[in-house]
């Protein structure tokens, strides 16, 4: 029997090796809400679903869509509509962590499941990945949030050397 401390390494170990570099700070509240939207969809999300559930008028989601696709986050899928690259999908990974992570965070200081997924959703985006980690990490790496399983990556301080 594999304990899970040692899973747990091996999971860390891949999530460094496929992880790109980031800030978490590139991408716009709004962009964030695009690129999480496609990720729960996980496939080929047509253009007018996005438009109408994040109810955008379907010239600026367009429009949005292809700033995504020319930084490389999604692909457009002629006739069916956009899916995310490799890349897109390691950052929306990242997008769900920093939203569960925040708001589990929220919970712990009196805010109720509701509140605390609100309430992040406003200033999510403005949170880096750092910071992220380090909250992540101060919280002993939780594996469940208020509203979902977290993920992990290497949740530990980087060192940065100028
Ligand atoms: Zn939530
Ligand atoms: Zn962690």
């Amino acid at each position: 029997m594999i304990n899970n401390k040692y899973q747990f390494f091996i999971f860390l170990y891949m999530n460094e090796q496929n992880y790109p570099e980031f800030t978490g700070l590139e991408l716009s509240p709004r962009k964030v809400d695009y690129l999480k939207f496609i990720f729960e969809k996980r496939g080929t999300v047509k253009t007018t679903e996005i438009s109408s559930c994040l109810q955008v008028d379907p010239s600026t989601t367009s429009k949005t869509l292809n700033e995504l696709a020319t930084a490389g986050y999604l692909n457009h899928v002629p006739y069916r509509g956009v899916d995310l690259t490799d890349m897109g999908k390691a950052y929306a990974e990242f997008l769900v962590r920093r939203h569960r992570i925040l708001s589990l965070l929220f919970t712990h200081y009196g805010l109720s499941t509701e509140e605390a997924c609100a309430e992040v959703s406003r200033f999510e985006a403005f949170v880096s990945r750092n910071s992220v980690n380090k909250i992540c990490s101060s919280m002993g790496h939780p594996m469940v949030g208020v509203c979902g399983e977290i993920s992990h990556e290497k949740c530990f301080p980087e060192e940065h050397h100028h």
